[in-house]
């Protein structure tokens, strides 16, 4: 039985698209796993139906390019899209070029046309022949401004490597804009920089909030690259091309021995979890990071350099799931920068739920001891005994 305190569990909460939240007055919250305020709450919030920007004729183009990432932009690529739609106006037009497969909603965040370069990956190192993509779109398109997310996965330095070869202004590591200036720190942040927009924005993240209020067109383009004749094409990549980069691949190396701020998957145990063995038996078959509670290394089932929060590491994964931690102001902040947090928790009312994708209102035992008998299952039915699950089949199967 839980002992443990809650925060209020005689307050209702409903399920948005930021998790579980309790912003319903009034209502009386079924019991943990009762679906019917759940259900009709989520009927009430349903997304209603928003109109386009813009429909009238584009006479300009802003451009924006960013990587995808197994499929779908992370936020601070959303964010700069978004940026890109809410300072244009109604007789421009918002590209969206995307490296890598894009089965996202393109019209949803904000682009009027979609060009997915399927051809690249993220996990690919091919820095010229991006140059010779975004160049050429730059020379097909003639935007006004070219949009990139500064990153350290490939669009800042894409966009700084297409400002140098197009001898275009630029700036990076913009904490501001609207439709007339962008703005960045400078002198080792002591002072703030403005200027008017330059050819090329480097969107540093959290500059845009990314929910808007309209649609774009999000018309799909068929865009043939020739990647050999693209770079004369665009004009901006002659020198570049002397230049030869050789990929020397992406070493995969066992999820364990991750410093944890570098992991993209963690699966975290707090003082829900009982059965250590078997939750770290789930870590090592899913390929999964682990990190802990402070409660749950201060218990002594994990050791130190576990431990996530204000006084531990703080961690940037794509997926983090959290089993059996209520989710206190301090782990919080270490977990601020993770893409989709899943916890497992039986009570509804954690603050963790606020802050997760996806709650799953279970006892961490028997859902741990489930997936790993999920795991065991697959195993068996392939006849491998590798690892069988990775974080993107995780993460797509938990939050469809
Ligand atoms: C100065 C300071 C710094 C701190 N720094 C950190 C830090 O860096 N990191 C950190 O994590 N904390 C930190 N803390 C502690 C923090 O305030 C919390 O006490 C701590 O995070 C709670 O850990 P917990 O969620 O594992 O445990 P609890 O608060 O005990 O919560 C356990 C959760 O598990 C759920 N649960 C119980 N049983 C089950 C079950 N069988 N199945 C599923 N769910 C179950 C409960 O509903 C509850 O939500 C700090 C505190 C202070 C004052």
């Amino acid at each position: 039985m839980n002992t443990l305190k809650r925060i209020d569990p005689r307050r209702p909460f409903t399920i948005t698209a930021e998790g579980l939240k309790r912003i319903t007055l009034g209502m009386t919250a079924g019991a943990a796993g009762s679906l019917e305020p759940v259900a009709a709450s989520a009927a009430a919030h349903r997304e209603q139906v928003k109109a386009r920007r813009t429909t009238a004729a584009p006479q300009r183009v802003v451009l924006v390019a960013a990587h995808a990432d197994r499929g779908a932009l992370d936020d601070h690529a959303r964010q700069t899209l978004a940026g890109a739609a809410l300072i244009a106006d109604t007789l421009t037009e918002v590209v969206l070029l995307v490296f890598g497969e894009f089965t996202g909603d393109a019209a949803a965040l904000g682009a009027d046309k979609l060009i997915e370069l399927p051809m690249f990956d993220r996990r690919r190192f091919a820095p010229l022949d991006e140059l010779n993509a975004l160049a050429a779109c730059v020379a097909a398109y003639a935007p006004v401004h070219v949009f990139l997310p500064d990153n350290a996965t490939g669009d800042g330095d894409l966009g700084r490597r297409y400002a140098a070869a197009a001898n275009a202004s630029v700036a990076t590591h913009v904490v501001e804009i609207d439709a007339t200036h962008v703005a960045s720190y400078v002198h080792a942040n002591t002072a703030f920089a403005a200027r008017s927009l330059p050819d090329v924005v480097l969107l540093a993240p959290n500059a845009v909030e990314p929910k808007l209020p309209f649609v774009g067109a999000g018309e799909r383009v068929v865009w043939r690259f020739d990647g050999a004749s693209a770079g004369a094409g665009g004009g901006a990549n002659a020198d570049a091309r002397k230049i030869t980069v050789r990929d020397l691949g992406i070493e995969e190396i066992d999820a364990a021995q991750l410093a944890l701020e570098e992991a993209d998957f963690i699966v975290s145990a707090g003082n829900g979890v009982s059965d250590v063995p078997a939750f770290e038996r789930l870590a090592a078959t899913l390929g999964a990071a682990i990190g802990a509670s402070r409660v749950a290394v201060d218990d002594g089932k994990f050791t130190r350099d576990k431990q996530i929060g204000a006084t531990g590491k703080t961690v940037e994964a794509s997926v983090y799931i959290a089993f059996g931690i209520s989710g206190a102001v301090q782990h919080l902040q270490g977990i601020k920068d993770c893409r989709h947090v899943i916890a497992v928790n039986l009570d509804a009312s954690a603050p963790i739920a606020k802050r997760a994708n996806l709650t799953v209102i279970a006892d961490a035992r028997e859902t741990i001891a489930a997936l790993n008998e999920a795991a065991a299952a697959a195993r068996h039915a392939r006849g491998t005994g590798a690892a069988l699950l990775n974080s993107s089949a995780v993460a797509e199967g938990a939050l469809a």
